[in-house]
């Protein structure tokens, strides 16, 4: 197999410093592994406008729970590295957590915390701790490649707006692409935790997918109450009860995260964010109202 798997930052340190020598542009696509097709929607891209595509797969401790599915999250690099060759990537770093964290993630002192309505609500509410890890995690695999650019997914966000805001705060130079959202037939957002799906929960996880349509037909209707809007969207999920949960539906504004309410302006951006628990696995999904049917 032609791609290259690190280990260690050292190697990786010693890759990318002699791709850059050649004047190479070096691109990074952060993952926690299990890869699929949205994953490789951002290597493609990387491959399109970089010279060295690196993939990091790395399982991040700090960034779960005590009670979420670390021992669980699905695994196979194998497989990953078929799919990240496929993709055009020329090097994936796959690390241990002790070269992650060398004391140990329990061991973390130092930690990169982005305050204020960015982490304060939707996931960041629900998952105490969760956008601390990710952004710790992050700032590190940027301080180890040392990328011109890093892709992230518009599946995660409200994780997308908080890495570009800790990008602006601390001056990272590095630029930061969203990519639009990879979703199967039916419209799930396609994700490594689809694997905990059972057949019947599989089914009804379009459910997600169909909140966010039915709250687009209401936008294009006309309708402009923000509760009228949470109310369509939550229709669907409701009929795929017992078996699908809302943990949150909420309308934001696409820049700041802070909720919309009341009625909106006929040109209001509006972005629709939801996590619903389908049969105890939790999927989020997230998409703009105020856009074309059909579209991200
Ligand atoms: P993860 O492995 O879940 O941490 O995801 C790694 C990156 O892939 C993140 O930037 C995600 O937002 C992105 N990603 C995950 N699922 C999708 C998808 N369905 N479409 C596009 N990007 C995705």
């Amino acid at each position: 197999m032609a791609i290259e798997v690190v280990g260690t930052t050292a190697v990786l340190r010693a890759r990318v410093a002699a791709a850059r020598a050649r004047g190479a542009r070096v691109g990074l696509v952060p993952t926690m592994g299990y890869l699929h097709a949205g994953h490789q929607a951002l290597v493609r891209r990387a491959r399109a406008e970089c010279d060295l595509v690196v993939v990091s797969i790395f399982v991040n401790p700090t960034q779960f729970g005590p009670s979420e599915d670390l021992a669980s999250y699905p695994r196979d690099l194998e497989g990953d590295l078929v799919r990240c060759e496929a993709a055009g990537a020329d090097l994936v770093f796959a690390p241990t957590v002790e070269e992650m964290y060398p004391d140990g993630a329990g061991g973390q002192r130092t930690w990169l915390d982005v305050e204020g309505p960015l982490t304060g609500g939707l996931c960041g509410r629900e998952r105490p701790g969760h956008f601390r890890g990710v952004a710790t995690v992050v700032a590190k695999l940027f301080l180890k490649v040392l990328p011109d650019v890093a892709y992230f997914g518009e599946k995660d966000f409200q994780q997308l707006a908080v890495i570009r805001r800790m990008v602006r705060d601390l001056d990272f130079p590095v630029r930061i692409e969203g990519v639009p959202t990879v979703r199967e037939a039916d419209g799930l957002a396609m994700s490594s935790r689809n694997a905990y799906l059972s057949p019947q929960a599989r089914a009804v996880a379009d459910c997600l997918w169909r909140g966010i349509e039915a709250g687009r037909a209401a936008w294009q209707a006309g309708e402009r109450s923000t509760a009228a809007l949470t109310v369509a969207i939550l229709e669907p999920i409701a009929c795929a009860a017992p078996l699908a949960r809302t943990q949150y539906v909420e309308l934001v504004e696409p820049s700041s995260l802070e909720p919309l309410e009341g009625t909106l302006a006929d040109n209001a951006a509006v972005q629709v964010v939801l996590a619903v628990f389908v049969d105890g696995t939790r999927l989020i999904d997230n998409a703009r109202l105020d856009a074309v049917p059909g579209a991200g």
